[in-house]
């Protein structure tokens, strides 16, 4: 699972941050995309998960410009589900799992490992396309708050949620992601991410520690 910047994945990995460092070769926005018939199933489940959090945050996509599936080259090329790009404002996902039964399998694989949290009722595509809104939601309340960056909010959120549900001594902040996914313990961005997974699949049966996360999300909304 290393770190190739912030878009590190590995594992059945999902990326995230900036998407810099990513051997990406080409991307098609889903709409085009969805013109194949045999790309519908993959197509409505990224909009459905990505529908899941623009739900509570109804501003959200006027931050997000495209909404792609990807190819990706060298090890990225399976290693990688998705990605939100800063630069280009992007939620991407990996062509390569464009079959809805493969990406639940592939997830699940991650989730039986501790990489990932549950997908609940959701599709595997969902889950990583509610992960990457997460992301973009997070880059989204960072420019509306004032904040440096998607970095810094995160911080500041992961801080407030681990206080609030009693959390003391900041340097335990990693081992309180832990209980949200091995994943979640990568950095503060994939923290959030990782609980805006597991909140909009999970619903009340997500840890705690990702509701006090989303619920610190919407106080800044
Ligand atoms: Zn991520």
């Amino acid at each position: 699972m290393g770190g190739r910047g912030v878009g590190s994945a590995g594992g059945g990995g999902i990326a995230g941050g900036s998407g810099v460092g990513l051997d990406i070769r080409s991307q098609t926005d889903v709409w085009s995309a969805r013109h194949n018939p045999d790309n519908a199933d993959y197509v409505d489940a990224i909009n459905s998960g990505a529908r899941a959090v623009q739900e509570d945050f109804p501003d959200l996509m006027d931050s997000v410009e495209h909404v792609n599936t990807a190819t990706l080259g060298g090890a990225d090329a399976s290693s990688v589900l998705g990605f939100y790009s800063r630069s280009e404002k992007t939620v991407a996902l990996n062509q390569r799992y464009s079959d809805v039964d493969v990406m639940n399998t592939t997830y699940d694989q991650s989730v039986a490992s501790g990489f990932h949290p549950s997908r609940g009722n959701k599709t595997g595509t969902e889950a990583v396309a509610i992960h990457e809104m997460g992301h973009a939601l997070t880059d989204h309340l960072a420019q509306k708050t004032g904040a440096r960056d998607l970095d810094e909010l995160s911080k500041t959120v992961v801080d407030r949620a681990y206080a609030a549900t009693g959390g003391r001594g900041a340097r335990a902040t990693k081992a309180w992601a832990g209980k949200i996914s091995g994943y979640a313990k990568t950095n503060y961005a994939e923290t959030v991410a990782e609980a805006v997974a597991d909140f909009y699949c999970n619903g009340e049966k997500a840890h705690a520690n990702s509701k006090a996360i989303v619920a610190e999300l919407k106080k800044l909304a």
